[in-house]
């Protein structure tokens, strides 16, 4: 099995490239965001205070997280229920910047993760997968874009789906998360020291997939038809 790990802040554009390069290599694009985001979820609905052990003990107990393809489309299920579209809202985006700080939210989640890899070739993004999740990837990117470029990008994405935000509210949304995923204690958002740092800020979608793929094939030998 191929695994590729790419990495790097929210709004750099991993989803959308990742998906794209995933679709044309044939290869199982895994959102690890869409995890932390639907025990965020959970927490957020169960009133669960995630900072008392017990409380967190049992919100974990209680969730069954699983990821499922259909049309090739990842769709993620918690307790048998489809909360791939009530996870976007950046409320979630910050429920679930609270909890994957938490060291036993983390390692609750590795087994999904390595298990996808283990079963399939993988793009994975997410913060840590190059560095703690999959450090035996075969490839490694790290991707990242300006904060206002990645900004501008949050705000269309935001829009298309009716949540009206203004672009100063968003940019200082990225730099906090920002600050908060690269600062914590456990699995830093940081580049491994193996990856390839790919820089978006002038690329468009196409070329930014194109980049990955290439990567993918110089360091794989993968033969795409
Ligand atoms: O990528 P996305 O914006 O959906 O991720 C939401 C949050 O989940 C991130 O801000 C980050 O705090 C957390 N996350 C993480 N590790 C990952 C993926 C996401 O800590 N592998």
């Amino acid at each position: 099995m191929i695994s590729v790990a790419i990495d790097g802040p929210a709004g750099a554009g991993k989803s959308t490239i990742a998906k794209l390069a995933a679709k044309r290599l044939n290869f199982i694009y895994v959102d690890t965001g869409a995890l932390y985001r639907t025990l965020g979820l959970y927490g957020r609905r169960s009133k669960t205070d995630i900072y008392n052990g017990d409380e967190l003990e049992r919100l974990l107990n209680n969730s069954v997280v699983e990821l499922k393809y259909i049309d090739s489309e990842q769709r993620v299920f918690l307790n048998g229920e489809d909360v791939s579209d009530d996870i976007r809202s950046s409320e979630m985006g910050a429920a679930a910047s609270e909890i994957s700080a938490i060291p036993r939210v983390r390692e609750h989640l590795l087994g999904l993760q390595r298990d996808m890899a283990k079963r399939y070739n993988v793009i994975m993004d997410g913060r840590d997968i190059g560095t703690v999740v999959l450090p035996n990837a075969d490839v490694k990117i790290f991707l990242t874009a300006s904060p206002e470029c990645r900004a501008k990008r949050r705000l269309s994405d935001l829009a298309a789906k009716g949540e009206a935000v203004d672009f100063d509210e968003v940019l200082q949304m990225i730099i906090k998360r920002d600050y908060q995923d690269s600062h914590r204690a456990i699995a830093p958002l940081k580049p491994a020291d193996d990856s390839i740092l790919i820089d978006t800020t002038e690329l468009d979608l196409e070329q930014s997939a194109d980049k990955i793929i290439s990567v993918i094939i110089e360091k794989t030998g993968l033969k795409i038809k």
